[in-house]
């Protein structure tokens, strides 16, 4: 279980996150999902230590990693960051071995059985055959699975990963989430931009705007067109595909003013209770967050072909500005929910749990 009391941070002056507080239940998935610079990868850094809070406390396990080693964290917490490691000239075998690392005393080298958890790792992400080869001249949707599988090498039962489907076409983003989901003994928070694929894999969703949590809960209670909309600032249906909660973006009020108006449908879906942030939209740039202005990278627009009738969202559940404060604690997920299953990543393999990348950046503190 990962808790998260009242967390602050800022990297200066200003103030990056602000009274944080969530739990990720024991093996549960929770997605992290916010606009772009909401404080999404900050959150992370402060779970695996890479930053420090201002405030509040962060517990692995009721353990405040602050007091943890650290081989002991690393032991217990892996982490795909964000950042791609440095190029070293080491194969892909090599990278997952390394997830290893933590677990090996301090004389002796790996083992067989450390050997055959790397090898197994990396046939659990597909990619095996890539064993042999130079991590640097690896596509960048190759290295993200490897880097998965260091972290499942690393088989510790916590797991962060920054969004993790990077690069990964779509057929891979869903077999590795559908891998992540299937980790039963691994409680891991997720930080994932396409909210169709959160509302898949995740138990639990926690929705950041600008460093505060705007909304957390079952995915159906966060993933509703009167939370998401204030936030994103993007108009959003929601509907059901391939038995799961699926949402339709329309173009942004901005994209709006720069076409020819007379040939679309009416987009306007601000719903009237929304924020008054919401309402007047993006009409200035200097009243932006760094978050809010970055938003070249959007939530990305379901997969359903159908542009017929969606539903719109039919949930009563609170804006954003109601759930803001004080955050909701997160509550254990049902246990039945059904992974789409992939062939190359259900294999057999007696992986265990999960684990991450930043081994060195963990396993050195
Ligand atoms: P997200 O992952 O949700 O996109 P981040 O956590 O990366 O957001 O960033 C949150 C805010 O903190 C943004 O305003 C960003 O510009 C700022 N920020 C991120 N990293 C740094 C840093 N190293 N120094 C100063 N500000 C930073
Ligand atoms: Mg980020």
């Amino acid at each position: 279980m990962i808790t998260i009391e009242q967390v602050r941070f800022g990297y200066g002056a200003r103030i990056t996150l602000d009274d944080i507080s969530f739990r990720a239940e024991p093996g549960s998935t929770v997605g992290l999902i916010g606009p772009n610079g909401s404080g999404k990868s900050t959150l992370l850094r402060l779970l695996y230590r890479a930053l420090r809070p201002a405030g509040g406390t962060i517990t692995i396990d009721a353990t405040p990693v602050g007091t943890l080693r650290g081989r002991d964290l690393a032991t217990r917490l892996a982490v795909v960051a964000q950042e791609s490691p440095p190029d070293t000239p080491i194969t892909v075998a090599e990278t997952v071995l390394l997830g290893r690392a933590p677990w090996v005393g301090a004389f002796q080298g790996y083992s067989r059985a450390d050997r055959i958890t790397a090898a197994a790792a990396l046939a659990r992400v597909g990619a095996r055959d890539l064993a042999d080869r130079p991590f640097a001249t690896l596509s960048g949707g190759e290295r993200q699975r490897v880097l998965i599988a260091r972290a499942l090498a690393q088989q510790a039962d916590h797991l962060l990963l920054d969004e993790p489907t990077n690069h990964l076409d779509i057929r891979y983003q869903h077999e590795l989430l559908s891998l992540v989901r299937g980790l039963d003994k691994t409680t891991t928070i997720v930080v994932l931009h396409d909210l169709n694929l959160a509302a898949r894999y995740c138990d639990h969703l926690v929705l950041l705007d600008n460093g505060r949590v705007a909304a957390a809960g079952r995915v159906d209670e966060v993933l509703t067109p009167e939370t998401l909309e204030p936030v994103y600032r993007i108009p959003v249906r929601r509907t059901t595909a391939f038995g799961a909660t699926q949402l339709l973006f329309g173009p942004s009020d901005d994209a709006d003013q720069h076409h020819d108006a007379a040939d679309e449908p009416p987009q306007a879906t601000i719903p009237p209770g929304a924020s008054p942030r919401a309402r007047t939209s993006s009409r200035s740039t200097t009243s932006l967050s760094a978050g809010e202005a970055r938003h070249d990278v959007g939530p990305q627009a379901g997969v359903d072909p159908s542009p017929a009738a969606p539903t719109s969202g039919d949930s009563t559940e609170a804006t954003a500005g109601d759930t803001a404060r004080p955050p909701a604690e997160i509550h254990p997920a049902p246990a039945d929910h059904a992974p789409g299953g992939s062939a190359e990543l259900t294999d057999d393999g007696p992986v265990g749990s999960s684990s991450t990348t930043d081994t060195r950046e963990a396993a050195t503190r």
